[in-house]
């Protein structure tokens, strides 16, 4: 297939998502952020649509697109300001099914990924602890071998999917006697599994209509069967998946702070101070060249790492260089777009109030910026 055709299937898909959001997902999307959770036939209704696990294989019922698809689909959430969903169709799709596309036997595949490319299942992944998020190497989380089953006791904090997951991949220590990243093995657990429990739906600033929980597991036995990769390689497999889930999001804070500020070009051209729009002010000119040039950049830089990657060609280095410059960016911009929408920037009810609060979890989660920051140097300085 020729590049020009590519491109005109990508832009025909991508129109498609947008009518999607604009019909199905904007009118709702306020609602949903007051109740603090959007409602669980929202997957179905997504799967329905063709937009869940886009570039899976057909056989595991994706529709085998390129890499690039799966990004449209980040990216129309992101600039619709739907953050929320943007990131649990984030973990669903480019994180836990491709840690199964991956890793998985054919069992798994057979099993999962159809019932997660249909919006009938829901996935997860659970790694963060309450005592161990960023040194992800001091997971307490067990798993214990008892016969042809393994015993998984532990908890696990700030779950995306938390409360709708119906299989959560699940981070556990297999081999006590080893530091470091040895010795942690991943687990599939499906949610009706005894001894799983979800705790609440946690309270945040944003992201109100993604569900973020707690998860707990008490004597939680699951089959040989559910081992998802080599035992005690979950690290491996983890690494293996870091390129995709942070150019996601390198992807979502782009197309995030570019909704952003379309929002602001509008409002500055509407209102009016001291007898002009504010969009006369030089200030205000500078302020959206400045931001339009920081959005262009970090933009140019993700296409290549996109290219890169469909070439099997991304490092980690790279990739992380994307994840902490356009995180940082979106913060920059959403905080310089809030700003020119003055107190009306500061109420819920303008949009942009969320597209500030929905950025903040970018620099933190997926790996915070220090962290990206630890790995790029260390990178640059060996
Ligand atoms: C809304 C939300 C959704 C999330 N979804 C998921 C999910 O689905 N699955 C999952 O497993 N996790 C999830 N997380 C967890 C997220 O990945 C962690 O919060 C993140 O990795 C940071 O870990 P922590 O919160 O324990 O912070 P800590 O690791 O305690 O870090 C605290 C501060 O110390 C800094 N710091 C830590 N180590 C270093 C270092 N070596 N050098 C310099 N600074 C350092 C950090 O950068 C940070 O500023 C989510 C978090 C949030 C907020």
């Amino acid at each position: 297939m020729s590049i020009e055709l590519d491109q005109a299937e990508l832009e025909l898909f991508r129109d498609n998502v947008r009518r999607f959001v604009q019909s199905e997902i904007v009118p709702q999307y306020e609602q949903w952020e007051r109740g603090g959770i959007m409602p669980r036939q929202v997957w179905n209704q997504l799967g329905e649509a063709g937009l869940l696990c886009v570039d899976l294989p057909q056989a595991y019922g994706g529709a085998c697109a390129p890499f690039d698809f799966s990004m449209v689909v980040a990216e129309e959430f992101g600039r619709a300001g739907c953050g929320a969903l943007g990131g649990s169709l984030a973990v669903h799709s480019d994180i836990v099914a491709h840690y199964i596309l991956n890793a998985g036997t054919e069992e798994q595949k057979s099993n999962y990924l159809p019932k997660m490319a249909s919006g009938e299942m829901v996935g997860a992944i659970a790694m963060t602890e309450p005592g161990a998020g960023s040194d992800l190497q001091g997971i307490r989380t067990s798993a214990k071998r008892e016969g042809d089953h393994y015993v998984i006791n532990g908890s696990k904090t700030f779950i995306t999917n938390g409360q709708h997951c119906d299989l959560v991949v699940v981070a556990a220590k297999t081999d006590p006697t080893v530091s470091g990243s040895k010795g942690t093995s991943l687990f599939i657990v499906a949610s009706d599994c005894p001894g799983f429990q979800r705790g609440r739906n946690l309270d945040k600033i944003g992201c109100h209509s993604a569900d973020t929980s707690e998860l707990f597991f008490q004597d939680v036995r699951v089959p040989q069967s559910a081992l998802l990769g080599e035992l005690h390689r979950g690290f491996f497999v983890l690494m293996n998946e870091l390129q995709r889930e942070r150019l996601s999001l390198a992807v979502m804070a782009v197309a995030a702070a570019e909704g952003a500020l379309a929002q602001t070009i509008a409002y500055v051209k509407e209102r009016k101070a001291f007898g002009k729009a504010i969009a006369e002010f030089q200030n205000t000119r500078f302020k959206i060249a400045e931001m339009q040039t920081d959005i262009r950049v970090h933009k140019a830089f993700v296409k290549e790492c996109m290219e890169r990657f469909a070439r099997k060609a991304l490092d980690v280095a790279s990739v992380s260089m994307a994840k902490l410059g356009c995180t940082e960016m979106q913060g920059r911009v959403v905080d310089g777009c809030l700003q020119l929408f003055g107190g009306y920037g500061y109420m819920t009810e303008y949009p942009i109030s969320r597209a500030y609060v929905d950025a903040r979890v970018q620099r933190i989660y997926g790996g915070t910026s220090e962290i990206m920051k630890e790995i790029i140097s260390r990178e640059a300085l060996k």
